[in-house]
């Protein structure tokens, strides 16, 4: 079996598309993302380029805020604070990583919560249990519309999630539970995780560990959404699991790069597009 590359960049494209409707639906006025970042890193830079253009072709501005290296936690968190009291902007994020000395979770908190575009909040965060969400977090979003459009049937499936972070792997879990499918989520302390992944109809691996994941641990003809990003010392960028192997026996793999980043970007637009008030 060799597994069909579920294709995120044409997912987020179409989605895109549909955004920029919903986008012209509620008229004219500007619709603002402030993005705010500290310091300079790379990586981050590369990140707020690839949502800035997709921003600016659904019709929202997204403006950029750098604070100098040396800003505080008090400094962002005022930054955060002044862009939030603007009656034109829809929704704030902070850009990661951030310097050692500020505690993201702690930032997250100081964002209002019907900004919190990227679903971070905790009043965000504990929507989910109660199954509507109106800002869930992107990454998990994306990682179950990639499952969906497999046409795979949720209910019942086994579905196993490798990783258990606040932003990631436990909201996926919620997510695809309040789909009825049986969900097993493995971390650091899962004694046997080939036992698991192995029976799993949908595995779903976002733990930051290049090769975590091999064709022998997977269930042949499995959904498989590899979220890891992995940046090997060649420069290349790797998921969680080895392609190869992992496409010989999976029925659908989700490349990295090309698969769940792009439609990160768009979730985090549609939830920009929600907090602007539209209707999708
Ligand atoms: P994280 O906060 O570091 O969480 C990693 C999770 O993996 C933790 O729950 C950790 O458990 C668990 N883990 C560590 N080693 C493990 C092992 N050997 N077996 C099973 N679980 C293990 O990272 P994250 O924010 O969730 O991100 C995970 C990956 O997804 C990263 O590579 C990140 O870059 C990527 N990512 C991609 C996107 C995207 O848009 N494509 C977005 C966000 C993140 P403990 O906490 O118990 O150690």
């Amino acid at each position: 079996m060799s597994a069909q590359l579920i294709d995120g960049k044409a997912v987020a494209a179409r989605m895109r598309a549909r955004l920029a409707e919903a986008r012209r639906s509620i008229g004219s006025r500007a619709v603002r993302l402030v993005s705010l970042q500290v310091g300079n890193n790379p990586a981050a830079e590369v990140y707020v380029r690839n949502q800035r253009k997709a921003a600016a072709e659904v019709g929202i501005d997204m403006e950029v805020v750098g604070l100098p290296d040396a800003a505080t936690q008090q400094d962002l968190i005022a930054a955060i604070h002044e862009h939030s009291l603007r009656s034109d902007v829809a929704g704030v994020i902070v850009q990661r990583p951030l310097p050692s000395s500020i505690d993201a979770r702690t930032v997250q908190m100081a964002i209002d919560p019907r900004l919190d575009v990227e679903g971070m909040h905790p009043a965000n965060m504990g929507a989910i249990l109660y199954r509507e969400p109106q800002f869930p977090p992107c990454t998990a979003a994306a990682a179950q519309q990639l499952i969906l459009e497999t046409g795979i049937d949720l209910r019942g499936a086994e579905t196993v999630v490798v990783g258990h972070s606040e932003i990631v792997g436990k909201p996926i879990g919620l997510l695809l539970l309040h789909r009825l499918s049986t969900v097993t989520v493995c971390h650091v302390g899962t004694r046997n995780l080939m036992l698991h992944t192995r029976r799993a109809d949908i595995l779903v691996v976002a733990v930051g560990k290049p090769g975590l994941v091999r064709g022998d641990m997977v269930k042949p003809g499995a959904v498989v959404i590899d979220i890891g990003i992995n940046q090997l010392v060649d420069g290349s960028i790797v998921g969680d699991c080895e392609h190869d192997s992992v496409a010989a026996v999976a029925g659908y793999l989700t490349p990295v790069p090309g698969g769940v980043g792009p439609v990160t970007v768009a979730m985090l637009l549609r939830n920009t597009l929600r907090a602007a008030g539209a209707d999708v």
